[in-house]
């Protein structure tokens, strides 16, 4: 049984998605993937570090070719709020002409994704969709579809399963929020 609080930099979090759950959540999420691109190869960009351990999982339960670019993405810092500002890391990927699936853990404002995609779309890939395992109701006001949404939760501050609380709690298997938010 995983502990029902944990403490990272004197801030206390409560459980909030366990592992099972998030593993049925992942494996509904790679049967739509399939069938939605059935004999199509599949070029799936991973947004680093937090989306690590979910593209993992993802990608291992997915029977289809499939070939993997990575990048880092850098918005939240030692804040648990965007800071509008992103950086990435390699500034460009092979996928032009491709089909995409960029890989996200959570998206709260979508600032990262919006920048993201922008990049990505100047590399001309033949479609670009998103998977997020988690998505904030702030992200119901994108403009961009989340094709792929694992969970819709409220406005909290979560770590665990690759996200992090200033590079700590990434790898427990749970996800935990912040008490209080
Ligand atoms: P956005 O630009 O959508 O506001 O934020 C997206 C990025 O911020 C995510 O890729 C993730 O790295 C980080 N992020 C957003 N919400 C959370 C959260 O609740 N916990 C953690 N650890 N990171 C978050």
């Amino acid at each position: 049984m995983p502990p029902k609080r944990i403490e990272l930099h004197g801030q206390w979090f409560r459980l909030f998605i366990p592992r099972q759950e998030i593993a049925q959540s992942v494996r509904s999420l790679s049967r739509r993937i399939e069938q939605d691109y059935a004999g199509r190869e599949l070029t799936c960009v991973v947004i680093l570090k937090g989306a690590f351990i979910f593209a993992a999982d993802l990608l291992r339960q997915l029977s289809l070719p499939c070939r993997i670019e990575m990048l880092r993405a850098q918005s939240y810092g030692m804040q648990m709020t965007s800071s509008g500002t992103v950086h990435f890391e390699p500034t460009t990927v092979d996928i032009r002409g491709r089909d995409v699936l960029l890989i996200e853990d959570i998206v709260d404002t979508g600032l990262t994704l919006q920048a993201l995609v922008h990049h990505l779309q100047s590399q001309e890939p033949a479609s670009l969709q998103i998977a997020t395992l988690l998505a904030k109701p702030a992200a119901q006001h994108l403009a961009l579809p989340l094709t792929y949404v694992g969970k819709h939760i409220p406005a909290v501050f979560v770590v665990g399963y690759g996200m992090d609380y200033a590079e700590a709690g990434r790898t427990l298997p749970d996800i935990y929020a912040l008490e209080d938010s």
